[in-house]
């Protein structure tokens, strides 16, 4: 049995716990290899790791930092196939899904080795008579990631980028149902030039989590996974003293008015209810439908999903694959069982899901009720949902009133109505006729509501704002003859 390791000051290290984790292959559901999952003193070892490597790091000219983000980027282009193969057969994603994952995170190495503008501080002279002013921002240290699942690739880079070139140390923790593809990156920056101990990974479970959270070495965590660890994550770290971005679960609407292409409404929910599964953060889980719009909708997106092809990632026609575990496939298929709303397609009996992987076929439900678990959790699956309305002001309100505020769309061809959409929805990021806005990485990617805890996004110039902290100096180079005593504030600028 393969075993996946820990990647610690420079070099992969076995683990010596005694917790093994199964890392499966969601096609065929067989297990294909075993994390050990790192002690409480094995990420001790990490961030001593880290430690011992931030000063020399942080005295590395930027310019320096910033070649090696335009090396890593380099290496990780040239590695796209195996990067995007791994990604594959841990996750289960297809092939193109997996390179469209990296082609994202390598933006975020894009904007890193750019990022040296951004990083600059201000200056005031003169600011008082003989006194300057500015500002200057300083990395915080040995800084942690710990991701989820869903973008094994392209989570980690949009917080290590970022954190590297404005010249802090990295932990990561990665997800431990497909971790090796957090081990090739860490080799690439290696390769890059990163020092040993500026980017250290441990692999493991909740303990790791703890034991990273608690750590008195580590100044800041970001987070993205489901909201109730987010929610514990932000809590339990803030409450040390740390300074955190938790990011956590969606449920992301899709608002369709009734003057939309219908065409293109239907295709822009089929890819975004759809790709990887369902089980991206910004997946479109809910179509609102307003008014007369419903019933040819849902016609056209049934149309669509009867088109998709399920299959492994090593079938190069398939366009969806498995799930990630078999419980959480199981989890996602109890939902077609219950009531709530009308299956029209139930991917229970796709081919598909009859043989031993993770599968389950694309599902459409329509009238779905606000109050159905189908509304009120995230699924996170191939589980589309319509909820019907009559209005635009139903369904604003009904995107508003969810407890979620990740990603939003509105399909429409009237420019005042979706400028109006965007003005009025509580929600961190809109697509207006795009299903799926993430943000371009010099922009930054956050949701608002349950779906982030913290004040700053994750990449992009809030990325840099995360990572660094800023320190005003105020001075004087005065002729020592004027010097004098003064007790009280200056009156005389
Ligand atoms: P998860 O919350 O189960 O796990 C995320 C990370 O936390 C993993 O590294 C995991 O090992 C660790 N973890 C899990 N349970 C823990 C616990 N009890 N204590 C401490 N650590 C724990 O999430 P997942 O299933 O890997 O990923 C899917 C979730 O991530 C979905 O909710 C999805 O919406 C969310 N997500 C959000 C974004 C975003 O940007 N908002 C992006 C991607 C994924």
């Amino acid at each position: 049995m393969r075993t996946i390791q820990h990647w610690i000051n420079g070099s992969t290290v076995g683990g010596e716990g005694t917790t093994r984790l199964p890392v499966f292959d969601p096609a065929t559901g067989e297990q294909a290899a075993e994390v050990i999952a790192a002690t409480a003193g094995e990420v001790r070892e990490a961030v001593r790791a880290a430690t011992a490597a931030f000063p020399g790091w942080r005295a590395t000219g930027l310019s320096r930092r910033a070649e090696v983000m335009f090396r890593f980027r380099e290496l990780v282009d040239a590695n796209r196939k195996e990067i995007a193969g791994l990604i594959s057969a841990e996750h289960g994603k297809t092939v193109a899904d997996a390179l469209g994952e990296l082609a994202r995170g390598i933006e975020n190495i894009e904007f890193a080795a750019g990022a040296s503008a951004l990083l600059k501080g201000g200056f005031t002279e003169q600011a008082s008579t003989g006194v300057d002013v500015y500002s200057i921002r300083q990395p915080l240290g040995v800084v942690a990631g710990i991701t989820p699942f869903n973008f094994p690739a392209m989570v980690p880079m949009w917080m290590f980028c970022t954190a590297l070139v404005a010249g802090n140390a990295f932990v990561l923790k990665p997800s431990e149902k497909d971790p090796s593809t957090s081990l090739l990156l860490a080799d690439l920056l290696h390769q890059a030039g990163a020092p040993a101990g500026v980017f250290n990974v441990v692999q493991g479970d909740s303990t790791a989590v703890e034991a990273l959270l608690a750590d008195p070495g580590i100044a800041a965590v970001s987070f993205v996974g489901s909201t109730p660890v987010a929610r514990h994550v932000y809590e339990t770290a803030t409450r040390a003293g740390k300074r955190v971005q938790a990011l956590g679960g969606a449920k992301n609407h899709m608002v369709v008015l009734p003057d939309a292409d219908l065409d293109a409404a239907a295709d822009a929910a089929v890819s975004a209810g759809y790709g990887s599964a369902g089980e991206r953060c910004m997946a479109v889980s809910v179509v609102v439908a307003v008014g007369p719009v419903a019933d040819p909708l849902v016609d056209a997106i049934a149309r669509r999903v009867a088109a998709i092809r399920v299959g492994p990632a090593s079938d190069p026609n398939a366009e969806m694959g498995p799930l990630i575990s078999r419980e959480h496939r199981d989890r996602v298929a109890g939902y077609l069982a219950g009531g709530g709303g009308d299956v029209v397609v139930d991917g229970r009996v796709a081919p598909a899901a009859q043989g031993p992987g993770f599968f389950l076929g694309p599902s459409l439900v329509d009238n779905v009720s606000t109050g159905s678990g189908y509304y009120t959790d995230e699924i996170f699956g191939p589980v589309l949902s319509v909820v019907r309305v009559r209005t635009y002001d139903e369904a604003v309100a009904l995107v508003n009133d969810n407890p979620y505020g990740n990603g939003t769309a509105i399909f429409t061809r009237d420019g005042g109505a979706a400028r109006r959409f965007q003005y009025e929805v509580v929600c961190g990021m809109v697509g207006v006729n795009v299903p799926i806005p993430v943000p371009v990485a010099y922009y930054s990617f956050g949701g608002w509501k349950s779906s982030l805890f913290g004040d700053l996004h994750m990449y992009g110039p809030e990325g840099l704002d995360f990572y660094t902290r800023t320190k005003v100096v105020t001075s004087r180079w005065p002729d020592p003859s004027t010097s004098q005593v003064d007790l009280g504030f200056p009156t005389v600028r």
